[in-house]
């Protein structure tokens, strides 16, 4: 049994080179001596026995307030996801995807017939930001895509991580060219959802005390990883993060994945204690919270007027994989459970982390809070189709 097994992983492991990821030794900046590895097996099946919540929908209706809905090209598309949304007990989806020009229009034209279940980010438009007067254009489709019909601004990750000045330093979110658009957003009161850095391990060298290596990433690849490559370091990042949001007192901030610091929630207590217009969005990071329940249950339970759900979902997401674990998660208090599946190794490791979570148990004044009432507090327009469905579903 043992040496099939090992002869799976031999076998799993060279399909994987061949299908592309990885098959030459890779190039990546400092990672010249990266050599494959086996891939990680799945994780045993866990003889505990302990208690089994069964939850088919969230206590009381959640808005995913960072979902990615990029791939939602038809109506019929919608409606697929509305279903399922239906039988976990979403009420609402905050869609990261709507982009900036012709495509927030087409996204926002799809929208009207599904106002009631989503609600539409735009993005900015990176395009020339090297050229002179960019700051002035994307400001301007910014608030033209506000008066459209946006609810919000998502950054994503490339801010910080990839995006290049033309001399080949990386653009921070304190760059001054990025100042109108944060004084936009708190001029029309739009939150901004952003992501900055990455998961921690990420900065961290490959190799067997890596918590994410030992989960089973970069077996075949270092891609991703940033140890020993120019990308600036996650601290980097948050000191451009500390000094934006000095000069930027009045602009809302989501930051997503709990500000990226999951993994010491005391500096994140630090940084909502700093900045009274910072809330931190959970999703991508319940492998981090559920394996430290009592300081994540501490820290909502302090925090709770400003922590807001989300999944950083997309379509193809199932519900008994991904958003259930979320409610087990914030309601219960079962115990040794696989986090949500967000990334699984070919064999099926869970690429996030190579352990299970337990339950905080929230009460339910907190769960209306991080499911839906600190959301609405942003989402104005979002609020009477809300009022519908609570009402269509509390009665
Ligand atoms: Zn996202």
């Amino acid at each position: 049994m043992r040496l099939l097994g090992l002869v799976l992983v031999v076998l799993l492991a060279g399909c994987s080179g061949d299908s592309g990821a990885g098959e030459a030794p890779s190039d990546v900046a400092g990672k010249a001596g990266f050599t494959k590895t086996p891939q990680q097996h799945a994780m045993p099946k866990t003889l505990l026995v302990s208690k089994q919540t069964p939850i088919e929908k969230a206590r009381v209706p959640p808005i995913d307030f960072h979902f990615h809905g990029g791939d939602l090209k038809t109506a019929d598309d919608y409606r697929k996801l509305v279903a399922v949304m239906d039988d976990v007990g979403v009420a609402m989806i905050a869609n990261m995807d709507g982009n900036t020009g012709e495509r927030l229009d087409r996204t926002l034209e799809l929208n009207t017939q599904f106002t009631d279940r989503f609600i539409t980010f735009a993005r900015v438009d990176w395009e020339g930001v090297n050229e002179p007067g960019w700051s002035e254009k994307a400001t301007a489709e910014l608030e033209r895509c506000f008066r459209a019909g946006a609810q919000g601004l998502k950054i994503a990750k490339n801010l910080g991580l990839t995006l290049q000045n033309a001399d080949g330093s990386y653009i921070q979110c304190d760059d001054p060219r990025l100042d109108s658009i944060w004084e936009l957003c708190a001029r029309m009161r739009k939150p901004v959802m952003m992501h900055l850095s990455d998961a921690v391990a990420r900065f961290h060298p490959i190799g067997p005390e890596n918590e994410r290596y030992e989960a089973g990433m970069w077996r075949d690849d270092p891609d991703g990883n940033y140890y020993g490559t120019d990308i600036p370091n996650h601290e980097t990042i948050f000191e451009h993060r500390a000094k934006m949001l000095e000069r930027h007192p009045e602009t809302t901030f989501v930051m997503a994945h709990v500000a990226s610091m999951a993994w010491d929630l005391v500096r994140v207590e630090k940084l909502l204690d700093a900045h009274p217009n910072v809330h931190v969005e959970i999703s991508a990071r319940l492998q981090e919270l559920g394996r430290q329940p009592y300081s994540a249950r501490k820290f909502i339970l302090k925090y709770q007027d400003r922590v807001l759900f989300g999944s950083d979902g997309d379509p193809p997401r199932g519900a008994e994989d991904f958003w259930r674990p979320h409610w087990r998660f914030l309601e219960t208090d079962d115990e040794y459970f696989d986090h949500p599946a967000q990334m699984l190794s070919p064999l099926g490791a869970p690429l996030q982390g190579r352990w299970k979570i337990y339950g905080i148990f929230l009460p339910e004044d907190v769960l209306r809070k991080v499911y839906y009432e600190n959301a609405l507090r942003f989402l104005p327009a979002a609020r009477e189709a809300m009022r519908r469905h609570l009402s269509a579903v509390e009665g």
